[in-house]
């Protein structure tokens, strides 16, 4: 179980944390902690603990486009699974971008898109397969088909809202920063904390300060800065970790962000700002994945901006990608999964629109008063 004397209990250190910051909602959090997070409690730990009693073939797949937190949660637990004397292998969906590839051993992920026969075989071969940082297999794109396919049990480790009921062993906590720290109390609930190595580390830390906006949103609890202070004193360099992150800019994604910060829209009335980026613009950029990541949070940026979203043009899947942040009580995650056939979290989701990008805008600004007082009562 969880180590009480360690104080990383991520159960009571993180009500405390609400307590003293957002009193009027701590029954509304009690509320929602109750119904939609399934903690790495007792049984799920004694289900886990059975799977792994003997050397398995484990799969770890993160979500499709994958993020720092995806990267880093999928790496962290293949190498604790490996120090358990399991064979694991990570296969994501497709690439991850340029800005993660230093991560270490990150050049052993399979990518389901570029050897899509491997990855099948790997998967009808595996006992286990553990999805880590998605609720639903909906998330892996192409690759569900095959996942749906395997006979391996599931094991699912994730913090989105709404979990699908797909797992034998489900932990899932919307109130955890990331997936990435939850594999450190993942490690921690079947008493192995101590097989946490300096890749491990890195990896950990790097999934927690990517999803955290380097520890500055509401996500970030007590109990997410005492997994990092474990995942520094284990080898976990922030601020190196910090520069190979946020430090790599090529010149044009710096001046993509001119022309975003250019195209950005406001709208005082509705507390919420909007960027849009056409193809063009990308294409005359040299666009690579990952070169948006991010742009959206300056428009949240903006005095008395509550709502903030990107359009992003793609033309060779005939979508328009959405990333939706919000501050305080305004869930980004009902408004995409209300109009964008998306999700996420509260306070930062995606979704995407069959339209095109002119009208995906006219349809967003004609159903944004719907949500005034909303944005209005926001913070
Ligand atoms: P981002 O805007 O950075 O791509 O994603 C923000 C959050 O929303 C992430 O947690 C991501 O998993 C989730 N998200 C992004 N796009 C989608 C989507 O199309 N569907 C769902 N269900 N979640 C998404
Ligand atoms: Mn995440």
């Amino acid at each position: 179980m969880f180590n009480y004397e360690n104080q990383i209990n991520p159960f009571t250190s993180l009500f405390r944390g609400r307590a003293m910051n957002r009193a009027p909602t701590i029954f509304l959090g009690l509320m929602g902690f109750v119904v939609s997070s399934r903690p790495m409690n007792k049984e799920t730990t004694q289900i886990v603990e059975k799977l792994l009693a003997s050397p398995q073939k484990i799969v770890i797949v993160g979500h499709k486009n994958p993020d720092g937190d995806a990267v880093g949660s999928c790496l962290g637990l293949s190498f604790f699974l490996k120090s358990l004397g399991h064979n694991a292998t990570v296969i994501m969906p497709n690439d991850f971008p340029d800005f993660l590839k230093w991560m270490p051993r990150c050049e052993e992920i399979g990518i389901y898109e570029k050897e899509v026969q491997k990855s099948t075989e790997i998967v009808n071969a595996s006992d286990i397969i553990f999805t880590l940082d998605f609720n639903s297999l909906d998330r892996v794109g192409d690759f569900e088909g095959v996942l749906k396919a395997a006979s391996a049990k599931f094991v699912m480790i994730d913090h989105h809202q709404q979990p699908a009921d797909y797992a034998v062993a489900t932990y899932s906590d919307v109130k955890m920063s990331s997936t990435s720290e939850m594999v450190y109390h993942f490690m921690d609930a079947l008493g192995e904390a101590d097989k946490l190595s300096k890749e491990i580390a890195i990896n950990l830390y790097t999934g927690i300060m990517t999803d955290t906006g380097s520890f500055r949103f509401s996500s970030s609890s007590p109990t997410t800065h005492r997994v990092a202070a474990k995942l520094i004193e284990a080898g976990a360099e922030s601020a190196i970790i910090n520069q190979k992150v946020y430090d790599t800019n090529s010149p044009e994604r710096m001046k993509l962000l001119g022309v975003a910060l250019n195209n950005l829209v406001i709208l005082p009335e509705m507390h919420t700002a909007y960027i849009t980026m056409t193809q063009k613009e990308l294409d005359d950029h040299n666009f690579k994945k990952g070169d948006t990541e991010g742009f959206v949070n300056y428009a949240l940026s903006v005095k008395g901006v509550v709502f903030a979203a990107i359009f992003i043009e793609n033309k060779q899947e005939s979508i328009v990608k959405i990333s939706l942040r919000s501050k305080g009580d305004f869930s980004v995650n009902d408004f995409a999964r209300n109009h964008y056939s998306g999700g996420g979290h509260i306070n930062a989701a995606g979704g995407k629109s069959s339209q095109d990008l002119n009208n995906t805008i006219n349809e967003f600004i004609s159903i944004l008063p719907r949500y005034k007082n909303e944005l209005t009562d926001a913070l």
